[in-house]
């Protein structure tokens, strides 16, 4: 049985509506979702200005929280009243998966990003009953009802405060496992994080839970290099006062070992190789799609990049 509820529906570049919509029951591995927040990532924003091509009409949405209404009759990981981040599904079965490596997932696009179940379907209609498309990173939380699947459904204590949580299943998950999973970061080392969005700002905090001691932001304004300086950072480098990269060098005397790039923009993402030291590490998590950028070769293959030490073989 469909309920009526309230979504923001894209119906066109640029045009979001707030619209009654008919969801549907969710399906035996799916979870239906009372949506208490949800974050406006840029991905949405790619998609409601066109950039990113979905089918229309469709809502967006991917990182929500909110309350569990209602399961399928194969979840066991969550039950009605539980509080709940969502963030992205993975099928659980890849190669990749059965590693723990959920965010690389084999099937991460046919999951989370067709608009669509995996059989082409989706569980939205609009009251005259045409098909309105969602399911984004399983979810379409841009929605008070959001159906989710059980891979993507993670509970959380509930006394947490469920309107602070959407942020949590992507942006900031998203600069928190750059640095604590990816980079897997020292206490005692240096990082400079480019791009202080809710990715760079989550990157900065989380640095600073790992005891790295010299945390460079690096923005354009001011406003959120001063929040930077809130949430941990040590240095604070505007791309207006001169070359980042001197800049960079600069506030740790030298070069960095860590860099996380969550700007998105291609001439930044060299910076963040070329400014680190040998057998530094960079993560690029600034969405760039269908772009390249340049690499020094010699900066490269001395370590930058593509090595870590902890990834070295090592020897008796
Ligand atoms: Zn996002
Ligand atoms: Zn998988």
């Amino acid at each position: 049985m469909s309920q009526r509820t309230q979504a923001g529906v894209i119906r066109g570049k640029g045009i979001v509506e707030l619209e009654d919509v008919l969801v549907g029951d969710p399906r035996p591995d799916e979870v239906l979702v009372q949506v208490e927040s949800a974050g406006i990532c840029r991905t949405d924003l790619e998609i409601h200005g066109g950039a990113l091509e979905f089918p229309l009409p469709f809502v967006a949405g991917h990182e929500g929280a909110g309350t569990v209404v209602a399961i399928g009759s194969d979840v066991t990981t969550v039950e009605p009243g539980d509080t709940v981040a969502l963030g992205a599904a993975a099928c659980g079965t890849c190669a990749r998966c059965r590693t723990g490596s959920y965010p690389y997932c084999d099937n991460h696009v046919a999951r989370n990003f067709t608009g669509a179940r995996l059989d082409g379907g989706t569980g939205l209609r609009s009251l005259a009953g045409k098909t309105i498309h969602g399911h984004l990173m399983c979810q379409s939380s841009w929605a008070d009802l959001a159906l989710a699947h059980t891979s993507n459904t993670v509970k959380v204590p509930s006394n947490v405060d469920s309107t602070v949580l959407g942020p949590f299943g992507c942006g900031i998950q998203t600069g928190a496992g750059a640095v604590w999973n990816t980079l897997a970061v020292e206490p005692g080392s240096s990082i400079a994080v480019f791009g202080l969005g809710a990715v760079g700002q989550a990157a900065i905090m989380a640095a600073k839970v790992a005891g790295v001691t010299t945390v460079i932001a690096v923005g354009n304004r001011r406003p959120e290099l001063d929040r930077a300086l809130e949430l941990g950072a040590t240095h604070a480098v505007s791309a207006r006062d001169g070359d980042v990269a001197d800049l960079v060098r600069e506030a740790t005397g030298g070069a960095v070992q860590y860099t996380v790039e969550a700007a998105g923009k291609t001439d930044v993402m060299t910076t963040a190789v070329e400014v680190l030291a040998e057998t530094g590490h960079a993560a690029i998590i600034g969405v760039a799609a269908g772009q390249s950028f340049p690499l020094n070769a010699w900066k490269v293959i001395r370590g930058r990049y593509t090595a870590r030490p902890s990834a070295m073989p090592h020897r008796p």
